[in-house]
């Protein structure tokens, strides 16, 4: 090891998704001898595109905000902030089998779900939401407990619990009062850069545009991207080097590199290596992650205009309507308005054992009773994508419970995002987190160590 000092030490990125390429660019811009290990056949993780008919776009619904600043610096970098279309957006609630539209103060005020006294304690919840700032004591708290204390109990029953289910499932009831905060920041972070509404922002072309720019900017970093190669066991060499056994198309081999970060989910940080300590591998066996099940719909025409519909009436199969249409024209997708229908989930749910074929019908079942005249005519094509682990819960005291960057085994490190805690999970959060992470301000202990030690 002392001769490689002087030389640039090799990293194995593993996971290619942004938290994995993001590394993967700093990495390679202090200098260091990177490889970004993808096991699925392209870069982009949840982010990726993916083809409904022989139109190509997100696999899960994507927008950028206005306030998105780290997702938007490395947009610059791939000189594509330019070219975000921003969209001012309305948001539309379904109750009682009605759709109502909550896009501006006068739509709150006409809202007929709550009462006066109702809509001011949702409001004063959401402006009290905004002005914390220490919102460690809220990871203390549960959502449910929280949300009740400031919005009263109706509004809870009318208004809170089928957001979160909507957002969480039933794990809302484990759920701790920083997720909320997190979400009433973000939202309001649009308000902050001086807009009283909300403006959602997609680069034209989707992802797919934001990976075809970083396939090569990679590659001009020195980068060397492996896709559809699996990691899986990492073990420690005698000379503080790591083994990498990988597979791929079937064919299982070795690869050795001086240092590893592990991007992936925490399930498969958990089951690369038996080193791991008690507590370490309790850590990552302990992180629960949600999942979403998400069709995607090209319509022949649009439905009501909405980007979000919340859904508060109950027995609805999905828990969300995203007209991606309402800010993406149809002429820019070959004259198709496309659709998301998204379902939260644990990961454990059988609910992911369902079929495509009754997720469909079932879709446009309800579809028919909740936009009068639907018909499934109007359907051009559907598809659902499934993904097991998208966040971590955010359960009582979490961020004092999450797998530490730092690893008890030296030169192997953990960033992926079940260390977000003071965010959403978003594009923009996932960069922030690495970049934070190599801030030299804020750097690791052993990620500086490593850098030190080569210099001496
Ligand atoms: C329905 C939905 C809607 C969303 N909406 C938005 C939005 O509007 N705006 C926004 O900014 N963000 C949104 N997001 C969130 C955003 O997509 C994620 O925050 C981000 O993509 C997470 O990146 P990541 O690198 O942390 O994880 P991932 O993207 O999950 O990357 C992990 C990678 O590890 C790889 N991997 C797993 N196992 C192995 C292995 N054994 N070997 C090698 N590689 C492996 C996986 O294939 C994957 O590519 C949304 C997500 C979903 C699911």
């Amino acid at each position: 090891m002392n001769e490689s000092r002087n030389k640039p030490l090799s990293w194995a990125v593993v996971g290619g998704g942004f938290a994995g390429i993001r590394t993967a660019m700093l990495l390679a811009q202090r200098g260091e001898q990177v490889t970004l290990i993808e096991a699925s056949d392209g870069l982009g993780g949840l982010a990726s595109p993916w083809s409904i008919d022989h139109v190509e776009w997100d696999r899960f619904y994507h927008v950028i905000l206005l306030s998105d600043r780290y997702l938007r610096s490395v947009l610059k970098d791939l000189q594509l902030d330019d070219e975000i279309a921003w969209v001012q957006t309305k948001t539309g609630f379904l109750a009682s089998g009605k759709l109502h539209s909550l896009s501006s103060s006068i739509d709150f005020l006409f809202f007929p779900v709550l009462n006066g006294l109702q809509k001011f304690r949702l409001g004063l919840t959401i402006f009290a939401g905004s002005k914390i700032r220490r919102w460690k004591p809220l990871e203390q708290i549960l959502v449910e407990d929280w949300l009740r204390k400031w919005s009263g109990d109706s509004t809870f029953e009318k208004i809170w619990r089928p957001l979160l289910q909507s957002k969480l499932g039933d794990a809302y009831q484990r759920t701790n009062a920083s997720f909320i905060w997190a979400y009433i920041q973000r939202m309001y972070s649009a308000r902050r850069s001086g807009l009283k509404r909300e403006m959602f922002g997609y680069v034209p072309g989707g992802y797919r545009r934001i990976f075809d720019a970083l396939g090569p900017h990679l590659d001009r970093l020195g980068v060397d991207v492996q896709t559809g190669t699996s990691i899986q066991a990492v073990s420690r060499n005698k000379d503080g080097g790591f083994q990498l056994g990988t597979e791929s198309k079937g064919v299982k081999s070795e690869v050795v590199f001086d240092r590893v970060v592990l991007t992936t989910p925490s399930s498969h940080i958990a089951s690369v290596t038996t080193d791991w300590t008690d507590d370490e591998r309790s850590r990552l066996t302990g992180t629960e992650y949600l999942g979403v099940i998400c069709t995607s719909l090209l319509l022949d025409r649009p439905l009501a205009g909405y980007y979000v519909t919340n859904l508060l009436d109950p027995g609805i199969p999905f828990t969300g309507i995203i007209e991606m249409g309402s800010i993406l024209p149809m002429e820019k997708l070959d004259g198709n308005y496309l659709v998301y229908l998204p379902r939260y989930l644990m990961s454990d749910d059988l609910g992911f054992d369902d079929s495509d074929a009754d997720i469909h019908s079932r879709a446009i079942q309800t579809l028919k009773r909740i936009y009068p005249g639907f018909q499934a005519e109007w359907v051009r094509a559907i598809r659902t994508a499934r993904a097991k682990a998208v966040m971590a819960l955010p359960t009582l005291d979490y961020s004092n419970c999450r797998m530490p960057v730092t690893t008890s085994i030296p030169g192997l490190y953990c960033l992926n995002s079940s260390r977000i805690v003071e965010g959403t999970l978003n594009v923009n959060e996932v960069i922030r987190m690495v970049d934070e992470e190599f801030n030299p301000g804020i750097w690791s202990p052993h990620l500086a160590l490593c850098h030190d030690e080569r210099a001496s």
